[in-house]
């Protein structure tokens, strides 16, 4: 199996160190700093496959670095330490990015259970596929869950497939009859505009108020879905 790494970011000494030294012995490779913005220079320094920060920290608190290392990379799960157990905590760690939230004290059989979880979910997603991307919209196969720049975006069961069907052709120019025969299962009727209206509330959807549109009028020809980076 290959190495995975984890970034401890704790300023109380002891809780790092024993933390260390339980996730050592449980075959993973351990990275410790004691102040914020040494554990930022360190997240940046080499990849990582789950961070675990504590909320009250010298240098960068956990927030800000939370929301840094979100910004950084989507997709490392971060799993935050915090010995206040106050609901607007929580929700503030959530709205930073993180994807876990343990109290102090906390049972280290229960952190490793949801570290392992976590990990797991990562590996099940790259591995199977399940994620479509084009530039900052992802979309979870899984989860049925669509986001952009980090704001979910609800869609409608039609509106899904027929954005599913636009990621799995990204930058190549599909005709309406190819929309209407792999999302509808129908013949392209050029009496009705049904696909023009979905395409519409679906631009409505992922591009509207964002700066570069994700769909693109090819006219006589049909639709494109251009990637941006
Ligand atoms: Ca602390």
């Amino acid at each position: 199996m290959q190495d995975i790494h984890i970034l401890i970011i704790e300023d109380e000494k002891k809780i790092a160190d024993s933390l260390k030294q339980g996730l050592s012995e449980n075959g993973f490779e351990v990275e410790v700093a004691y102040d914020g913005s040494i554990g930022w220079k360190i997240f940046k320094s080499r990849p990582f496959e789950l961070v675990i920060l504590d909320i009250n920290l010298p240098g960068m608190n956990g927030y800000e670095l939370c929301k840094a290392i979100r910004l950084a990379n989507e997709a490392v799960p971060v799993v935050m330490l915090t010995a206040m157990n106050a609901v607007e905590d929580k929700i503030e760690g959530f709205d930073a990015g993180a994807d876990d939230y343990i109290i102090k004290p906390f049972d280290f059989r229960e952190l490793l259970v949801r570290i392992r979880a976590l990990l797991k979910r990562i590996h099940t997603t790259v591995a199977t596929g399940t994620l479509l991307q084009a530039g900052d919209l992802l979309m979870n196969l899984d989860s049925k869950q669509v986001t952009r720049n980090g704001q979910t975006v609800s869609l409608t069961a039609k509106e899904f497939q027929l954005l599913e069907y636009f990621l799995r052709n990204k930058n190549r120019v599909v005709s309406r009859a190819d929309i209407a025969l792999q999302v509808w299962d129908i013949d392209f009727d050029t009496r009705t505009n049904v696909i023009d209206v979905y395409v519409n509330y679906l631009r409505k959807k992922i591009d509207k108020g964002f700066d570069e549109p994700l769909i693109h009028t090819q006219v006589g020809m049909g639709y494109v879905l251009k990637d941006i980076s």
